[in-house]
């Protein structure tokens, strides 16, 4: 019998099959593409990527522009996507090629059964299968972008060298609807820059039709070339259904570890895998389910589900604010205390900071925008955190 068993070696199945693998823990991976390379741009603040993580490149500066133009001197990372899965993948854990349908807990730990009929076992098992689909009828929010990896010097007047552009509120010309979208760009470390033309949630997603409309109309209009460019496409869930299975802890983006208001999940995964694998094999020879027990602790602890709470129902305040307000309250978001800021964006765990942070937003935001932040704070229908 195995000691652990994470279905998904995406990057957070990866993260803690490594960590369980240095804890001395027998762990197997079960992923249904293991070949399939990983070709998302992943960008996080360089503060919370764990040591040690590939960086392709990092700016130590980042503007955004919502109704003025702000400076945030926090330096953001692009990680190298490419060698990160490398870094993950030592020490080799075992990856079996095959999907997961069904999991059957026993007394003595929790047997997987593979679409080709083959059962694996372990003590316990961890759903690192990324995000879940939605249950029929439900419309999760989405963030979608549509992005282009253009060369650095095509792009110098949006991007300056050593720079990324957090946020650019400006709205293109050409749109279909008047949900607002912001442009990102980020230096990719290779001489190029990955632009992207961003929704940071709207339920449903804004298809990436209309993504792509909108960043070729911005690039136009400066006469960028577009042409011979490499395409991104981004589009995932931003609050995930409740997902519990009775005995099959989640980690990653099946834990709904993605911040709801903004999409950044990669250095939670990274960050948490070390201290779950602690903790399951600090517990492990009590059983499955102290195992199991231990694990949501680290992941899910009490402050972390009440942070979500209130992040979520930030998320819904955004959701349901007129589209020509939205610039307005990222322009009070970027007038807050740098504190504030990162209690908000990277405080997990910090119930008292982020608390703090959203009723400093709160204070400086106009009526409208108070208004319906408080309708959102008083929505019954906002779910809690999926341990
Ligand atoms: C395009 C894109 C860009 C993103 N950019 C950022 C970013 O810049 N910064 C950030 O912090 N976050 C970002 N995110 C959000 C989040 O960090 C990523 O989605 C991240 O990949 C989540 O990692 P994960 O390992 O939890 O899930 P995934 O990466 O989705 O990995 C899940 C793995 O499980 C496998 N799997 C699924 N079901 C089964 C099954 N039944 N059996 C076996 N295997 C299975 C899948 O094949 C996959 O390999 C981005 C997401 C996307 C989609």
């Amino acid at each position: 019998m195995n000691d652990v068993l994470i279905v998904g070696a995406g990057p957070a199945g990866r993260a803690l099959g490594a960590e369980c693998a240095r804890q001395g823990l027998r762990v197997v991976l079960v992923e249904e593409h293991p070949d399939r390379p990983w070709r998302q741009t992943f960008g996080a603040w360089a503060d919370e990527l764990p040591a040690g993580v590939p960086v392709a490149a990092t700016a130590s500066v980042l503007r955004a522009v919502t109704t003025a133009e702000h400076t945030i001197t926090r330096p953001y990372s692009v990680v190298d996507t490419g060698r990160l899965r490398d870094w993950l993948t030592a020490p080799d854990p075992v990856v079996h090629r095959g999907r997961a349908v069904h999991a059957i807990r026993g007394a003595a730990g929790t047997t997987v059964r593979l679409a080709c009929g083959r059962e694996l076992s372990a003590t316990l098992v961890v759903d690192a299968s990324g995000h879940h689909r939605a249950p029929a009828g439900h419309v999760p929010a989405a963030q979608t972008a549509y992005g282009l990896k253009l060369p650095q010097e095509r792009v110098a007047e949006l991007v300056r060298p050593g720079e990324a552009l957090f946020m650019d509120w400006t709205q293109p010309a050409a749109t279909a609807t008047d949900w607002p979208t912001f442009l990102y760009g980020v230096p990719l470390g290779d001489g190029r820059v990955l632009l992207e033309e961003t929704s940071l949630a709207r339920r449903p997603g804004l298809p990436l039709r209309e993504l792509r409309t909108r960043l070729l109309s911005r690039l136009h209009a400066r006469g960028v070339r577009t042409d011979d460019v490499e395409v991104e496409k981004v589009h995932f869930p931003v609050e995930q259904p409740a997902h519990r299975s009775a005995g099959v802890p989640s980690f990653g983006a099946a834990a709904a570890m993605t911040h709801p208001s903004t999409g950044y999940g990669l250095a939670t995964s990274l960050e948490l895998a070390s201290s779950a694998a602690a903790a399951v094999a600090r517990s492990l020879s009590a059983g499955p389910a102290a195992a199991e027990n231990a694990f949501r602790k680290v992941v899910w602890p009490a402050p972390a589900k009440l942070v979500h709470r209130l992040r979520r129902r930030g998320l819904e305040a955004v959701l349901a604010m007129p589209p020509r307000d939205v610039p307005r309250f990222f322009d009070a978001y970027f007038k807050l205390p740098e504190h504030h800021q990162r209690a908000y964006l990277s405080g997990r765990t910090d119930l008292l900071g982020t608390l703090h942070a959203m009723s400093a937003m709160f204070v400086r935001a106009d009526w409208p925008v108070r208004l319906r932040t408080v309708l959102a704070a008083l929505d019954p229908r906002v779910p809690g955190a999926a341990a």
